[in-house]
């Protein structure tokens, strides 16, 4: 049965002067703007300063925060195989110049590398280890293969790639090449007949996905401030509990495929392996290795230093000092264009705050602070955004009620949106309120035919995390390419102003949707006399992953008692709907002292699932609720101290989790109650 269109909801003249003050024309300049000058972390203050200049065009507050960070950047590298019979195969290691990218007038474009890889000079035989996930290395040494002093040729997408090079140190491998294989593009191949970029929609072959190699699950932020703000003259730690000690470098399927080819017949074949992803699309048998005497040798030279970064922030002071809206982007990127990756998010709160500087010229303030951020340092491991959020911690725990993030705003025609529950009201109320890119559906209902009308769980990946970690919900917005042809060149120096204004978003009309409703949503939570927020929801997404683990307990054959827990959500269901009643009588009656207290409950009932030492192995993940999985990095798990203590057979750290966990939910459900 075809599922009837949702007709769009009908504007107040607000939201009418917000959605209609979005134009594709402007959102066209600030892309062209962004994609067109260095972008790399602390090398980029001037599109800082830019961008907080059109803020305070529009009528905002402006200011440049810095935080004094640790990073480094690429000297140089080399990667040569020597066949067993001596003779040797050098991959190029940087991607195709283009003139269609402009990247011919930029000398000083980014090379490809790793972020935070370590400096070394490694030579070894090699062996591939799929998307090199532990599963990945168990199966390995199930398998009989030696590990243990070789390089590892791994695969990308599944987990942050910064967790594959933490795999395959731990297993006593010295170096690590990875490539992306075109089996994740979908139908939208050279070998399904589409033309490669620039002439068509498929992977230009020397694609290379630059990125992060820090560890993530141990925490994000400056890796030698962890848990405090890295100002001029903080204490420092030496990092290494979140930074790889051996070198990586990544590659395009192009340089790849001689490496994995000279594995053929050596090893276990790659069907015989029996891991999903393990056999790619490339010709190649994506056999384990290692060849005898087929050998890698690996240099990377890295440049240490500690260097500002900067963060564009704005603010609109509400009516209520006490209640603050945050919306957040990156603007830092790996390379000059960076269209979608991170400048179709920051073209997009640039516009959103020349939407909202339209009110601002009639005199209008919100009831609730609103604050903008363009952070920097993302790509290297969020670290303009959870810098700001050590450093404004107080703050940001008695006003914050919600952090809005967008990232890659625009990469395609598909919506898709992820936050934590009490949200999810909100946020598919605004879909319906969108005409999705200029045509007559709306937002809602192209999003439902993705998602069945599903709002994703958050895991990390993007400036939420130290949000999300510190109980403030959040949300993150973004549009995709889709399932059937995932093709966009993230990380890549493809992924320009060209790429975008011909294969990602022809005519900025993703963008238009996507500014229009970050607009409106913004306005929702700001503006309303009550939140927003849906706390039932909250209750209502617990039981389903309470399902979730017991399914957990039963595949693990775990003998664990989760009755604490069972009632825990109970408790905090009983509270959500006291509350919502509560609010319901106040605004029947108008009492204002009321639904102020309410409000408040609102705000801080989030607090409430953070525990004080955070999950086993990594205290800066203290959301007791839901968390990027250990291994896994971006993807969540949701009871993570529960859920993965059963994943890895350990019972009592389980039993310690559910009696966490259920004091988590408690507290959060005493914040509710009246
Ligand atoms: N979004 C970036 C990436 O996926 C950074 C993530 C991180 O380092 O936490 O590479
Ligand atoms: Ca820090
Ligand atoms: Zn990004
Ligand atoms: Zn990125």
């Amino acid at each position: 049965i075809k599922r009837q269109a949702v007709p769009q909801t009908p504007l107040t003249v607000e939201e009418n002067t917000l959605v209609g003050s979005v134009s594709t024309t402007t959102l066209d300049q600030w892309s062209y703007y962004y994609t067109h000058g260095a972008h790399l972390a602390g090398k980029n203050l001037s599109m800082a300063q830019w961008t907080a200049d059109r803020w305070t065009e529009s009528g905002w507050n402006s200011s440049i925060v810095s935080y004094d960070v640790f990073i480094n950047y690429p000297v140089s590298k080399s990667l040569t195989l020597t066949y067993s019979n001596g003779s040797v195969f050098q991959p190029a290691l940087e991607e195709a110049v283009l003139e269609a990218d402009e990247t011919t007038s930029y000398p000083d474009r980014i090379p490809t590398f790793n972020g935070y890889s370590a400096s070394g000079n490694v030579e070894a035989e090699y062996v591939y280890v799929g998307r090199g996930q532990q599963v990945d290395f168990e199966r390995l040494k199930a398998l009989g293969v030696s590990l243990e002093g070789k390089i590892a040729i791994a695969r990308y997408g599944g987990p942050f790639r910064g967790l594959k090079v933490k795999n395959a140190q731990e297993n006593g491998m010295i170096g690590v090449i990875l490539f992306t294989d075109t089996a994740d593009d979908g139908k939208i191949t050279e070998a399904n007949g589409y033309a490669a970029y620039p002439d068509g929609p498929a992977r230009n072959p020397t694609t290379v996905q630059r990125g992060s190699v820090q560890f993530l699950s141990t925490y994000p932020g400056d890796p030698t401030t962890p848990g405090y703000p890295s100002k001029e003259g903080s204490p420092r730690t030496d990092g290494s509990a979140a930074l790889p000690h051996i070198p990586s470098i990544p590659i395009s399927w192009l340089d790849a495929k001689p490496i994995l080819a000279a594995l053929d017949g050596h090893g276990t074949a790659g069907d015989l392996v029996n891991r999903s992803g393990w056999v790619g699309a490339l010709n190649v048998s994506y056999s384990t290795g290692p060849a005898p005497g087929a050998r890698l040798s690996l240099s990377n030279v890295m440049e240490e230093t500690i260097t500002p970064i900067w963060d564009a922030i704005a603010v609109i002071n509400g009516t209520n000092a006490d209640e603050t809206i945050v919306i957040g982007n990156h603007r830092d990127a790996w390379i000059v264009g960076g269209a979608a990756d991170p400048n179709s998010g920051t073209a997009v709160i640039v516009e959103l705050a020349k939407a909202f500087g339209k009110l601002l010229e009639q005199g209008w303030k919100p009831k609730r602070n609103i604050v903008l951020g363009s952070w920097d340092g993302e790509e290297y491991g969020l670290l303009g955004s959870t810098e700001f959020v050590e450093e404004y911690i107080p703050w940001l725990t008695d006003t914050a009620v919600s952090y809005l993030n967008v990232d890659i705003a625009a990469s395609g025609p598909h919506p898709s949106v992820d936050a934590t529950p009490e949200l999810h009201q909100v946020a598919i109320e605004t879909m319906k309120k969108i005409s999705w890119m200029d045509t007559n559906r709306t937002m809602y209902d192209v999003w439902y035919e993705d998602t069945d009308g599903e709002v994703g769980v958050l895991g990390s990946g993007s400036d939420y995390t130290a949000f999300v970690h510190n109980g403030i919900g959040s949300l993150d917005i973004g549009s995709n390419p889709g399932a059937e042809s995932p093709v966009y060149p993230y990380h890549s120096n493809f992924d320009s102003y060209h790429w975008m204004t011909n294969f990602g978003d022809p005519g900025f009309l993703a963008h238009k949707s996507i500014a229009q409703y970050l607009t409106l949503l913004a306005y929702s939570l700001a503006d309303t006399d009550v939140i927003p927020f849906n706390v039932s929801n909250f209750g209502v997404q617990m039981n389903s992953y309470y399902d979730d683990l017991l399914s957990t307990v039963k595949s693990t054959s775990s003998s664990v008692e989760t009755g604490p827990l069972r009632l825990a959500i109970d408790d905090f269901t009983q509270s959500a709907l006291q509350v919502q009643q509560q609010e319901e009588q106040a605004v029947a009656s108008g009492d204002a002292a009321t639904l102020s207290l309410v409000n408040s409950k609102y705000r801080d009932f989030q607090r409430g699932f953070i525990s004080q030492g955070g999950l086993p192995g990594r205290e800066f993940f203290r959301h007791l609720i839901f968390a990027p999985g250990s291994d896994t990095g971006y993807a969540p798990v949701t009871f993570p101290g529960i859920t993965e203590a059963l994943q890895a057979g350990n019972v009592s750290t389980a039993t310690e989790f559910i009696t966490k966990t259920a004091a988590a939910i408690k507290v959060a459900s005493d914040i509710l109650k009246i």
